[in-house]
């Protein structure tokens, strides 16, 4: 059990990679604490999984763009556990559309929960392990963020974004013994991939050398690795889960 007595938040953790990654946490020990923004029925359904494997897990409502919500996941984590060792900003959305038909509104979306969602979350949870000179944060950007993406121009700035934050701030949190790396997924099996249309799935597909879409499970065990002490040489890098695309 690599994450025996860690405390771990997991941003946007009811479904998909984030759901992934709080099992896989909790399988290897750690506490978990699961946020979700709107849906509690499928935040329970995480917490369910967890505790019926043996975990000890927590939920928290908080829309991560805005900084009240972020303060009291932080606060009610804190309360309940006493410290925060491992911070995965997962928490995701797309508005996607080509840029002459892009409105002010998805831009504004898309940067708020996965741009400012991460700074929000890190700025909170960086008093706490800088105090106790450690800990671990992982940030999900995209594929998208390295290469671009047409008809995602804000999903894409915001991915990028996350890229030049986490580089700055593991430079930042280094002396204090916090580190902060990068997984940049690919095409992932989830709800946000699931209603991309049959033409552009087999696109995809073309263009991954191993010949799949990636599953949750990919990203998740990518992220164990990073939050464990076997990573603890490594940061401010990121790392590409995606079948060995060529971006
Ligand atoms: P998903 O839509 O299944 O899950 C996203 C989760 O984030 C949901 O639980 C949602 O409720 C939550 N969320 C959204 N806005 C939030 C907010 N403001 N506050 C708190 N929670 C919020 O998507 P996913 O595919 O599991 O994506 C997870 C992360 O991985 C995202 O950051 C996404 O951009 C990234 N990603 C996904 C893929 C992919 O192919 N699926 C590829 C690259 C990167």
């Amino acid at each position: 059990m690599m994450l025996n007595e860690s405390v771990a938040i997991v941003t946007g953790s009811g479904r998909g990679i984030g759901r992934a990654i709080a099992l896989e946490l909790a399988a290897a020990g750690a506490k978990v604490v699961v946020n979700y923004a709107g849906r509690s029925d499928k935040a329970e359904e995480t917490v369910k999984l967890i505790r019926e494997a043996g975990g000890e897990s927590l939920i928290s409502q908080a829309d991560v763009s805005q900084a009240e919500d972020v303060d009291r996941l932080i606060q009610t984590t804190l309360e309940r556990f006493g410290k925060i060792d491992i911070l995965v900003n997962n928490a995701g959305i797309t508005r996607d559309s080509l840029l002459l038909r892009m409105k002010e509104a998805d831009w504004d979306a898309v940067l708020a929960t996965n741009l400012k969602g991460v700074f929000l979350c890190t700025k909170a949870v960086s008093k706490s392990m800088l105090k106790q000179r450690s800990g671990v944060i992982v940030n999900i950007s995209s594929v998208v963020g390295l290469s671009g993406n047409a008809g995602q121009a804000n999903y894409a700035a915001a991915k990028a974004g996350v890229v030049g934050f986490s580089k700055s701030i593991a430079k930042e949190f280094a002396p204090r013994g916090v580190r902060v790396n990068v997984v940049a997924p690919g095409y992932i099996i989830t709800d946000m991939t699931e209603t991309l249309p049959e033409g552009v799935q087999s696109e995809i597909l073309r263009a991954i050398p191993l010949g799949r879409l990636g599953r949750p499970e990919d990203v998740a065990k990518m992220v164990r690795f990073l939050v464990s002490p076997e990573a603890s040489y490594i940061t401010g890098q990121t790392f590409c889960v995606d079948g060995g695309m060529d971006i």
